[in-house]
Order: structure tokens, then sequence, then C-alpha cells
């Protein structure tokens, strides 16, 4: 019996890097999966949903509405409940600008908080109360270490990822009591991930690589030497297997935590 049938997921921001590996890892288990995400190119569209089907998911379909935008995302989540009960919710779409504080401009702060944590505060508000009615509901918000610990540059992002944690630990208390050990209950927690290897961060590998002539290995070494002891990046399915875990019945009592992926970075 794969962990996952029967189930059906909404995971924002999947058509690449981590959202693209919890879905892999979930379809792999057999939920049926809503892909999400902004892409210019039909062809990573038809490709990932060509992935997700090949790993066993009995029902793949694609959303593209933009997070930026209250409305677009109740639109979003209008279409994605029409078509079935929404058990497991990953709120991972997210955009990255680095600039001192007094450079950032003030249009990326507004975005940065619109898609790294208002779009989460909408999802969950409007998958909720679903959730709530069936006894069983996963929300699991992608945060960073940057909702634990901070860096220079990175305001907006750092802001969000903090507010994100906040969030989730407030809907959490109020979902605690929901349903039972048998139905499952309805648990909220945001996952932390360290440096994973996907788009969102080729931009500072490269900077770094800069350094050594373009050696891009190099570039990783010393990027994540600064922050990361274990110096390995994560791949985006090890993100997957820890929401995995959380979307079993027996992680029923694991709410409102936020777990660190990070190679010992918030140990330090
Ligand atoms: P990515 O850039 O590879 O993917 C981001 C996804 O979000 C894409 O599918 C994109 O289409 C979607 N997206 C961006 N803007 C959107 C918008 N306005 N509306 C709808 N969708 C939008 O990024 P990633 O590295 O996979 O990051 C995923 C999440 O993990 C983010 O929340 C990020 O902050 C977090 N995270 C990443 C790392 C890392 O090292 N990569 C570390 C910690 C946390």
């Amino acid at each position: 019996m794969k962990q996952l049938q029967g189930k059906r997921a909404l995971i924002t921001g999947s058509l690449r890097g981590i959202g693209f590996g919890i879905a892999e890892v979930f379809a792999r288990e057999g939920a049926e999966i809503i892909l999400h995400g902004l892409s210019d190119v039909d062809a990573e569209i038809v490709q990932a949903r060509k992935r997700i089907e090949s790993l066993g998911s009995p029902r793949v379909e694609v959303l593209s509405h933009d997070l930026r935008e209250s409305l677009a995302i109740e639109a979003m989540m209008d279409i994605a409940l029409e078509g079935g009960p929404i058990d497991i919710l990953v709120n991972n779409a997210g955009i990255q600008h680095t600039a001192p504080t007094v450079l950032m401009p003030t249009e990326k702060w507004n975005e940065i908080i619109s898609i790294n944590l208002s779009s989460a505060f909408h999802t969950m508000r409007l998958a909720l109360p679903a959730m709530a009615e069936r006894g069983y509901g996963r929300v699991i918000n992608i945060a960073s270490v940057h909702g634990i610990v901070a860096s220079v540059a990175k305001a907006p992002y750092v802001a969000a990822k903090h507010g994100l944690i906040g969030l989730t630990k407030v809907v959490a208390l109020e979902y605690a009591n929901t349903g039972n050990r048998e139905s499952g209950g309805v648990t909220i927690n945001a996952i932390c991930p360290g440096w994973v290897e996907t788009a969102l961060i080729e931009g500072q590998i490269q900077n770094r690589a800069e350094k050594f002539q373009g050696n891009r290995e190099k570039g990783v070494e010393d990027l994540l030497s600064e922050k990361q002891p274990s110096k390995r990046l994560s791949n985006p399915t090890d993100i997957g297997e820890t929401a995995l875990w959380l979307c079993q019945k027996t992680s029923h009592n694991v709410t409102g935590t936020s777990i660190p992926i990070d190679g010992g970075w918030t140990a330090q």
C-alpha cells in the first residue's frame, strides 16, 4: 500500500525546485498532485506533468495563478477545491532578492512579502475548513533557515520567513484539537531548509564561482563553508521525504514545529 493513496496534494511553486522534489516523492507514494507555478515555457509544464505521472500519481492537474495577487489565489483555491478535497497543502512558492536594506527596491519588498508570506495565509484560510471537517489535513510551509536566523542583504526574505514560522504556530494552535488519532488530525508545520540545489540559489553560486575563474564546484564549496557545516547541498527530494513523514497519520501530534534541514547551520 502506497503511503498517500487516496490523498490529494496542492504544492505551490512545484514546476521546479523544492516543490517539484516534494511532488516527486508524493507521486511515488500514489498521491493525486496539483502542480503549480509560473512558467512561460509550455515544454516545462508538459515535462513536469509527464514525470509526476510516470512516478505513479493517478491524477495530475496544473495551475498557474500568480501568488502576488490575493484574488488570483482565491481563484486558484476555488478551482482546486472544485476538483475534490485538498488533503495536503504545501506552501512552497517563494522568491529571493539580495541587497542591503537601504538599497532594497520597495517593489521587491512587497513581492517577497506577498509570495513568501501572505500567499500562505490565503491558501490556509481557504483550505483548512474542509480539512477540519474531514479530520485529516496537512499544511507544510516551506520556510527556511532564514525563518530562524538572519543573514545580511536579505531583509524581506528573512522577515517573510520569520513571519511564516509565526503564522505556522498560530494556525497550528487553532487546529490542534481537530480530528483524532485514527483520522490523523490537522497539523501545520514549517520545514526550514538550508542550501538546496535549485535555481533559486544559482545566482549566489555563480557569484561565488567568479572568485574561482567560474569553477562552480569551488563556488558551492565557498558558499557552504560560510554557514552550512555539513558542506553538502540538499536535494529537493530530501525535503520531500521529510514532508512525506509529516503526512503520515502517526505524525498527528507533530504540529506547530519548524524543522531545520540545514546541515547544522542553525545549531551554531
Ligand atoms: P525555485 O526558484 O526553483 O522555484 C520557485 C517556484 O515558485 C517556481 O515554481 C515558481 O514558478 C514559483 N513562483 C515564483 N513566483 C511566483 C508567483 N508570483 N506566483 C506563483 N508562483 C511563483 O525555488 P526553490 O529553491 O525551489 O524554493 C522553493 C521554496 O523553498 C521557497 O519558498 C524558498 O524560499 C525555499 N527555500 C529554498 C532554499 C534553497 O536553497 N533553494 C533554501 C531555503 C528555503
